[in-house]
C-alpha cells in the first residue's frame, strides 16, 4: 500500500473495488451487512439517526450528518442547545447553569439521537447529561482517585505496572461522561492541546521494559490522522513495543469516525487492539456495528470496557443483553470497573455487592467469552484488582470445595 496516499486524506473512497458501483463521487452506500462493508464509505444513518437528523436539523444532508466532523462541529454543548432536543428538568437546567460543574458539556448530534428512545432513553442520558448530584462531594471522592500524578514520571505518561505505560495522548473526547475517571486532565484546553509527546516517547524508549503502550486520553481517535499515524509510527520504531492499544469511545458516540482512511492507517500498526468504552445495550446501533464490524476486519481485536453505574446498567439483564449484544459486533467484554469516586459521583455508584451479583449472573449462565473482568481500580493508586463471587469455598480432607454458578457444591481433590 502506498503510504503516501494516505497522508492528509480523510475521504473514504479509495479501496473500492473495481466494477462496483459509484453514486455522485462516492461510494455506494453502506449497510452493516457484513458481504457490503468493503464496498461501503460512510457510515449510513440508522433508522434512529434518520428521524432524529430529519426533525432536528432539517436542511442537514446525510452525507453532512455522516461525515465525523460535521458531529464534532455541531455538538451539544450548552443548555440553550440540548433543550433544543430533550426535556430538561428544573434542576438539569440548574446544574448546566452552574459554574460548579467540574466537566464541560458535550454529546454528539448522532449519540443525542439515543436519549430520545422512550424505553432506553433515560439510561443513556443520566451517562452524558449532568445531574443535580454532581454539585455535592461524598466522603471520599477525589480528583485523581487512581493516583495518577504519582505514577506520572513525564507528561502525558502513567507508569505503574511492571510491562505497560498509559499513554494519555489528548484531553478532547467527543463526548463527555459524567462518571469520567480523568476529570482533572479532560476538557482541559492546556491538555487538548499540548501534544508534545517527545519526553513520553523518549520515556518508553529509555525503558526497555515497556513491552505494551495504552494509548488513551480523552479519546485517541478524535485526532487527526497525521497526528494518530505520527503518535503510532513513534512508538512503532521501539522496538521493545510488542503491543499497541488504543482505548476510545469513538465508536459508540462518533461511529461516523470509523472511516475507511482510518481503519487501512491502524493496520500498520499491528499487533494493535483496541478497547471501547460501552455501557448500555442502547448503543449496540447499527452505526457502532459497522465501526466495529470495520475495525475487525482490518484484523483488531476489539474488547470492551464498562463501567458499573446505578441505574443505567446496574442489572443482570441489561449487564447480559450488552455483554451479548457486543459478542454478536465482534467485540469480547473485557473489564467491568467498579465506578471510581470522582468529585459528585455518589449517583452512580453501586455497592460492590451488585457487581457480584451481576457477575454470578453472567457466569455458567451464558457464554464465558460473554464475561468481563470485574476490577476496582483502586483509590491510591493499587491498580486494578479483580472481585469474583466465593466460587472457592476452603479445604475439607484434601479436597477443595467449590461452589457451581448454580449454587451447589462440589469437591475437587487437590495435589499434595
Ligand atoms: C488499566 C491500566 C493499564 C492496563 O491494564 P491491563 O490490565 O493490562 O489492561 C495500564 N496502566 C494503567 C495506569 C492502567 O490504569
Amino acid at each position: 500500500m502506498n503510504v503516501s496516499a494516505l497522508q492528509e486524506t480523510d475521504s473514504s473512497d479509495r479501496d473500492v473495488p473495481l466494477g462496483f458501483p459509484v453514486k455522485n463521487g462516492k461510494e455506494r452506500a453502506g449497510s452493516y451487512d457484513p458481504m457490503s462493508l468493503k464496498i461501503s464509505g460512510l457510515i449510513e444513518p440508522g433508522e434512529a439517526s434518520k428521524v432524529f437528523l430529519q426533525k432536528h436539523f432539517p436542511g442537514v444532508s446525510t452525507d453532512e450528518w455522516n461525515d465525523w466532523k460535521w458531529q464534532i462541529r455541531n455538538s451539544f454543548t450548552s443548555l440553550g442547545q440540548l433543550s433544543s432536543i430533550v426535556e430538561l428538568s428544573g434542576t438539569e437546567k440548574q446544574v448546566l447553569l452552574s459554574p460548579g460543574v467540574h466537566l464541560p458539556l458535550r454529546i454528539t448530534p448522532y449519540y443525542a439521537s439515543l436519549l430520545s428512545d422512550p424505553v432506553n432513553g433515560y439510561a443513556i442520558r443520566k451517562a452524558v447529561i449532568p445531574g443535580v448530584q454532581e454539585l455535592s462531594l461524598t466522603p471520599g471522592e477525589q480528583t485523581d482517585p487512581l493516583n495518577e500524578e504519582a505514577n506520572t514520571p513525564v507528561p502525558h505518561l502513567v507508569h505503574r505496572y511492571p510491562d505497560r505505560v498509559l499513554f494519555l495522548a489528548t484531553g478532547f473526547c467527543s463526548a463527555y461522561c459524567r462518571y469520567c475517571t480523568r476529570t482533572h486532565m479532560v476538557a482541559k484546553e492546556k491538555v487538548h492541546f499540548n501534544r508534545n509527546w517527545e519526553p513520553a516517547i523518549e520515556y518508553i524508549r529509555q525503558h526497555t521494559e515497556v513491552r505494551d503502550v495504552l494509548i488513551s486520553g480523552g479519546d485517541p481517535l478524535t485526532m487527526p490522522e497525521k497526528m494518530l499515524r505520527n503518535l503510532l509510527t513513534e512508538l512503532r520504531s521501539i522496538a521493545h513495543v510488542e503491543i499497541i492499544r488504543i482505548g476510545t469511545k469513538v465508536p459508540v458516540v462518533l461511529p461516523q469516525r470509523i472511516t475507511n482512511s482510518l481503519t487501512r492507517l491502524l493496520k500498520q500498526f499491528h499487533p494493535l487492539m483496541i478497547s471501547i468504552h460501552f455501557t448500555h445495550p442502547a448503543e449496540l446501533t447499527p452505526e457502532t456495528a459497522e465501526a466495529c464490524a470495520r475495525l475487525a476486519d482490518a484484523g483488531i481485536p476489539l474488547g470492551s470496557q464498562t463501567v458499573l453505574l446505578k441505574g443505567i446498567n446496574d442489572d443482570i439483564d441489561v449487564m447480559k443483553k450488552l455483554m451479548q449484544g457486543l459478542l454478536k459486533i465482534r467485540v469480547r467484554p473485557y473489564y467491568l470497573y467498579q465506578c471510581d469516586p470522582i468529585p459528585g459521583s455518589s449517583h452512580f455508584r453501586t455497592p460492590i455487592s451488585k457487581g457480584i451479583e451481576i457477575i454470578q449472573g453472567l457466569r455458567g449462565f451464558t457464554s464465558g467469552y460473554a464475561v468481563p473482568n470485574y476490577v476496582i481500580d483502586t483509590p491510591g493508586g493499587g491498580g486494578k484488582i479483580p472481585l469474583l463471587p466465593e466460587y472457592f469455598q476452603g479445604k475439607e480432607n484434601g479436597n477443595v470445595i467449590l461452589k457451581n454458578y448454580e449454587g451447589k457444591i462440589f469437591y475437587y481433590p487437590d495435589a499434595e
